[in-house]
C-alpha cells in the first residue's frame, strides 16, 4: 500500500472515487451537490461495456428519478419495460414474480452508467487507473496511472472505493478479509437467434447443474442474452453446454450467431452477508463493499450505498465524528436488506448458493 514513486504532478480533491459505475456516480452526485470537489477515476475509456442484464428495478428507478432526474431515451433497449421475472426451480415449474411499480426498465449499462456519471458533476478521469494509496493523517495520497503515462498523485481527504466485485481498493485496504472471499466467473452470451419465451420477462433457471450460481436469460434489442457462472478455477463450458441443451430441448432455442461472450468477477460477499465498509478515510460502496442482492440485482444497493457513504462524509464534517463510523451506522438497513433478499432466494431455489 506504500506510495513510493515520486509524483510528476499532483492534484488535490476533497474526495476521490475509484470506479464510474452506479455506486461511484451516486456518491459523487451527493458530494458535488454540497459543493465538494470530487474526481472519479475510471480505468476504462467511457462509455465502457459492463456485463449485466441491465434491468433497473422499481427501487433503483425511484432513486435515479429523485437524485439524477429522468433517464434519457438513449439508455434504453427493447423491450423497454419488463412485466416481471419468471423463476424456474429444478422441478420445471415456473414461478411468476410480477414487477413492482410500473415495470422493470431495460437499459444498456454502457449508456446508463455513462449518463449517471455525467450527471454527477464530478471531474471524470477515464482511462485513469488507481494503482495504490496511502493514508497520511487527515489525507489520502492516491497514485494514479493514465494509459502509457507516468503515474501521478492525487491528494484527497477521502477515498471511496466504488470499483466493483474485484475491488482493488478492498484488496489494498484489507488483504486478510479478501482471502476469505470466494469468487465466481459469470459468463454471458449475446446471441442472434430465437427462443420460445416471452420477451417481456427476465428468466432465472435454478437447477444447480446449469450454473454454480443460477442461469439467466433476457432480451436486449435484437439480442437474446443468457448466462451461467462457474466457481473461479472451474470450467464454464460444461455449464454452458448443459444449459444451452436444456433451452434447445425445452424452449426451442435456435442460435444463428454468438455475437459476444464475456465474463467478469463475482464475489460471494452479499450471499454470505460478509460486508466490508472500509477503514479510516477509505470507504467502500456498491459491490466493492459486498452489496449484491438476490439473483444478482446490485444497482439499487450501489446507488443507495454510494449516496449513504457520501452522506456520512458530509455529516462527519458537521458532527466532527469519523465518517466510517457514521457510514457503518447508516448502512445497516442496506446490509439487512441484502441479507434478507438472499434468504428469500434460498427459499425460492430450495438450496443455498
Ligand atoms: C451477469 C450480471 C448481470 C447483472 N444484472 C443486473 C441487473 O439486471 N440489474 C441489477 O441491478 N444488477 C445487475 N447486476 C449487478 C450489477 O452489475 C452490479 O451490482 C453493479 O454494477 C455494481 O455497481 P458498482 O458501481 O458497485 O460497480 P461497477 O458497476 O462494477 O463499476 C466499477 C467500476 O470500477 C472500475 N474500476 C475497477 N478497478 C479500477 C481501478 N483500479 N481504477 C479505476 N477504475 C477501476 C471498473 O472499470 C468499473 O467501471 C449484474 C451483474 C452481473 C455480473
Amino acid at each position: 500500500m506504500a506510495v513510493t514513486e515520486k509524483a510528476k504532478k499532483r492534484l488535490e480533491y476533497d474526495v476521490v472515487i475509484v470506479g464510474s459505475g452506479p455506486a461511484g456516480a451516486a456518491a459523487a452526485r451527493t458530494l458535488v451537490e454540497c459543493g465538494w470537489r470530487v474526481a472519479i477515476l475510471e480505468k476504462k475509456k467511457l462509455p465502457r461495456y459492463k456485463i449485466c442484464s441491465g434491468l433497473i428495478v422499481d427501487r433503483s428507478q425511484n432513486m435515479i428519478e429523485e437524485r439524477f432526474g429522468s433517464l434519457p431515451e438513449s439508455v434504453f433497449c427493447r423491450p423497454k419495460l419488463l412485466k416481471g421475472a419468471r423463476m424456474c426451480p429444478a422441478d420445471d415449474t415456473m414461478i411468476e414474480v410480477p414487477a413492482e411499480g410500473s415495470g422493470i426498465l431495460n437499459v444498456w449499462r454502457s449508456e446508463f452508467d455513462h449518463w449517471l456519471v455525467q450527471q454527477s458533476g464530478a471531474d471524470i478521469l477515464d482511462e485513469h487507473e488507481m494503482i495504490d494509496f496511502e493514508g497520511t493523517g487527515d489525507k489520502v495520497d492516491i497514485r494514479v496511472r493514465r494509459t502509457k503515462e507516468a503515474p501521478f498523485l492525487i491528494e484527497a481527504s477521502y477515498l471511496i472505493g466504488a470499483d466493483g466485485a474485484g475491488s482493488h481498493v478492498r484488496r489494498l485496504l484489507d488483504p486478510d478479509f479478501v482471502k476469505q472471499i470466494r469468487y465466481s466467473i459469470p459468463t454471458q452470451l449475446y446471441c442472434i437467434g430465437t427462443i420460445n419465451l416471452e420477451r417481456e420477462y427476465y428468466y432465472g433457471f435454478l437447477d444447480p447443474s446449469f450454473s454454480a450460481f443460477y442461469a439467466w436469460l433476457n432480451f436486449k434489442d435484437d439480442y437474446l442474452v443468457y448466462g451461467v457462472a462457474a466457481r473461479k478455477g472451474d470450467r464454464i463450458e460444461p455449464y454452458l453446454k448443459k444449459f444451452t441443451e436444456y433451452l434447445e430441448e425445452n424452449f426451442q432455442l435456435k442460435i444463428e450467431k454468438v455475437v459476444r461472450k464475456t465474463g467478469c468477477m463475482g464475489s460471494d460477499m452479499g450471499i454470505k452477508g460478509n460486508f466490508i465498509l472500509g477503514h479510516d478515510r477509505v470507504l467502500l460502496v456498491g459491490e466493492a463493499a459486498g452489496f449484491m442482492n438476490a439473483f444478482g440485482e446490485g444497482i439499487s444497493s450501489a446507488l443507495a450505498t454510494g449516496h449513504i457513504a457520501a452522506e456520512a462524509i458530509l455529516q462527519a464534517k458537521t458532527l466532527k465524528e469519523s465518517a466510517i463510523s457514521l457510514y457503518r451506522a447508516l448502512a445497516e438497513p442496506e446490509q439487512k436488506m441484502t441479507t434478507e433478499s438472499w434468504e428469500m432466494a434460498r427459499a425460492v431455489a430450495g438450496r443455498g448458493f
